[in-house]
């Protein structure tokens, strides 16, 4: 080679190392062509130089860049027979390239890459030696080599960079939607050409700024569906509308929850680099998603849990039958947002109903009859729990519709025997969830027992007549005493009595101390009342008296003495707060009014220090 021809290789080679600019990050691989095919048009000095690739499937070659503005660009069919020769530098005319004076091939392991096609004078190429021609494609086939390979390592840089982002902020948030707007998100700055839907199996109508779409069998999706079923990406080309779409399934560990629908324009074959990425790109947000949705549904397993724990805890306290059902009624409405719940008990030969206290009002109505024997013969003949989506659809023809659409029904067993069954409703169709309807029958497994042994004990109560912990009668004796007294005497005082921050002692010294703090407290009631008086154990840490006969003042007199006694010589100390209430025959009284007194009594000591006696006069409603 000539030493001028040497000097212009060597500028070349300098030239193509300005033009990789990684600090400016000039880094689009058409640029890059654009300005080698400059070079090459500046040193050889040639009109144009246009740079065409071959397609490595059918050997056409595709102009992909001119130094000439706006060339349309063009498709030579295979005239490889010539171009795939030992030789580099063609000077003949070439079928398709017929503007052209000199086509330079750019090699790799000896296959033709594509070319370097340059237009100019026929004059001026014969001052070129083949050689220096030779190695001009052999300096440009090497720099477009590590130019593309530089735009790559960068490019996939940028996007691990950007996976590892997003991962990192998947993993911090336990929101699906969250999860859902990040894959969105991050895909539209990677591939802003592309288009991308989320094909989702459940719905997701919360999400409306979202491009999802839902994932069904139609025939247009069988490629979706495949992906989903068998959890590989899919891909589907469509030459007529010159675009190809891959489908990305979501996929977690445990399963694939969705696929993810990426449409690229103008290519009649998915780009290959870009499947790796998108696919590590949905299984990352498949695993997001997963532990999202596993995390929602602990914490309703949780919340689940608290409920049937609270439940099962206040029933296994010493609550009455009607307030242990107001509460689970109070549970129900509000966890399960049901409008009707009730507990209906069958008498022995299931030929009678009684519907507890407790439940909602309308329970107690006649309008709840037809549910009722509806739901009683069903559960009779099947045993099983109901789940109705829609009442209307079920049953007769001929009944008329329900105005109770939504309604669950859990027979109440005990060792194996039908006591009767809960009832829960709503006006709406379709109100409950499955998951709700597990949630009830747990629910109710739970407090059959607490429900029937409440029952029992109410009804053994009322038989016995003293209280065997404390020795003081028991309440249903102090209830027949204060009837019979209202009957025959003139008047009567009637103290609630409750023990003040008890909790605490039991907290501190266990169930045993606490109970021997109750039997001290009524050891000196039983020594502060006379023969005819009665205390009583009203239940739990709560006790009462009843004076026949006893005036208000004196009957203060004696709650004044005792809430001090009790403060003094009770060990550990406890004080008690007493709600006095009375009566006399100057005016209209009844039993459950002159309870409510004393209660509200009761209730105000409480709210106003506590360690006191407080009297109610007035009936609340009289006020
Ligand atoms: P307050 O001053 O408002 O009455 O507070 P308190 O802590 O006493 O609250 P409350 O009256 O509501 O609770 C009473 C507690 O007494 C609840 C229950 O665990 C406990 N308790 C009820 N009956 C018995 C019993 O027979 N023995 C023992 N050891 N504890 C009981
Ligand atoms: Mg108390
Ligand atoms: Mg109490």
């Amino acid at each position: 080679m000539e030493q001028l021809e040497q000097k212009l290789i060597m500028k070349l080679k300098s030239h193509f190392l300005d033009i990789i600019d990684i600090e400016n990050g000039l880094l689009h691989f058409d640029e890059i062509l654009i300005s080698m095919l400059h070079l090459v048009k500046e040193v050889t000095g040639a009109m144009d130089a246009s740079y065409f690739s071959m397609n490595e499937w059918n050997k056409q070659l595709f102009m992909e860049a001119s130094t000439i503005k706006d060339k349309k660009p063009s498709v030579i069919p295979p005239s490889l027979s010539d171009l795939d020769c030992q030789r580099t530098v063609l000077r003949q005319e070439l079928p398709g390239f017929e503007e052209y004076t000199i086509i330079l091939l750019l090699k790799k392991n000896e296959q033709s890459q594509g070319c370097i096609a340059l237009k100019g004078d026929n004059e001026l190429f014969i001052r070129f030696s083949d050689d220096v021609l030779d190695k001009i494609s052999e300096e440009c086939a090497r720099f477009l080599h590590t130019a593309r390979y530089f735009v790559k390592t960068i490019l996939e840089e940028r996007r691990y960079k950007q996976l590892y982002r997003v991962t990192e902020k998947f993993h911090s948030s336990m929101n699906m939607d969250d999860v859902l707007g990040e894959i969105i998100c991050t895909l539209q700055e990677v591939y802003p050409t592309f288009t991308y839907y989320l094909l989702l199996s459940h719905d997701n109508n919360k999400l409306e700024d979202l491009p999802i779409k839902d994932l069904e069998y139609d025939s247009e999706n069988i490629a979706a569906m495949q992906a989903y079923v068998t959890g590989v990406p899919q891909f589907e080309d469509s030459l007529r509308e010159k675009k190809s779409v891959l489908y990305a399934p979501l996929k977690g560990k445990q399963g694939v929850y969705g696929v993810l629908q990426v449409i690229a324009p103008n290519t009649i074959v998915f780009p290959n680099n870009e499947v790796e990425f998108i696919t590590l790109l949905a299984n990352t947000a498949g695993t997001a998603l997963e532990n999202a949705q596993l995390y929602q549904q602990s914490k309703r397993f949780i919340k689940d849990l608290q409920l049937i724990n609270e439940t099962s805890h206040r029933l296994n306290s010493n609550l009455r039958l009607t307030e242990t059902m107001a509460f689970i009624t109070e549970q129900i409405t509000q966890s399960f947002d049901a409008e009707e719940v009730g507990f209906i008990l069958f008498s022995k030969d299931y030929k009678e109903l009684k519907v507890l206290q407790g439940s909602t009002d309308f329970f107690q109505q006649i309008e709840a009859r037809p549910y009722i024997d509806f739901i009683k013969e069903k559960v009779e003949a099947d045993e099983e729990a109901l789940f109705i989506g829609d009442f209307n659809l079920v049953g007769d023809d001929d009944n008329k519709p329900a105005c109770y659409k939504s309604i669950m029904a859990v027979p109440m067993t005990q060792s194996g025997v039908l006591k009767g069954i809960a009832l829960v409703m709503h006006q709406s169709p379709y109100h409950f969830s499955f998951e709700t309807f597990k949630l009830l029958q747990s629910l109710v497994h739970h407090s059959t027992l607490a429900v029937t042994n409440s029952m029992l004990r109410e009804e053994l109560e009322k038989m016995v007549v003293t209280d065997h912990l404390t020795k003081l009668f028991s309440r249903s004796y102090l209830d027949d005493k204060i009837h019979q007294s209202m009957n025959e005497d003139h008047e009567g005082t009637f103290m609630m009595i409750d023990i003040d921050n008890f909790k605490l002692i039991n907290d501190t010294f266990g169930h045993q101390v606490g109970d021997d703090v109750i039997i001290q407290v009524a050891e000196l009631i039983n020594a502060n009342i006379r023969g005819s008086d009665i205390g009583a154990r009203w239940g739990g840490e709560e006790l009462a008296i009843y004076l026949p006969g006893v005036s208000l003042p004196a009957g203060l007199v004696i709650a004044e003495r005792l809430v001090k006694r009790v403060a003094e010589s009770t060990k550990p100390q406890v004080t008690i707060s007493c709600g006095v209430s009375h009566w006399n025959r100057g005016r209209y009284d009844s039993y459950s009014t002159l309870f409510r007194r004393a209660d509200r009594a009761l209730y105000i000591a409480k709210q106003t220090g506590k360690n006191k006696v407080v009297v109610q006069e007035q009936n609340e409603d009289s006020k």
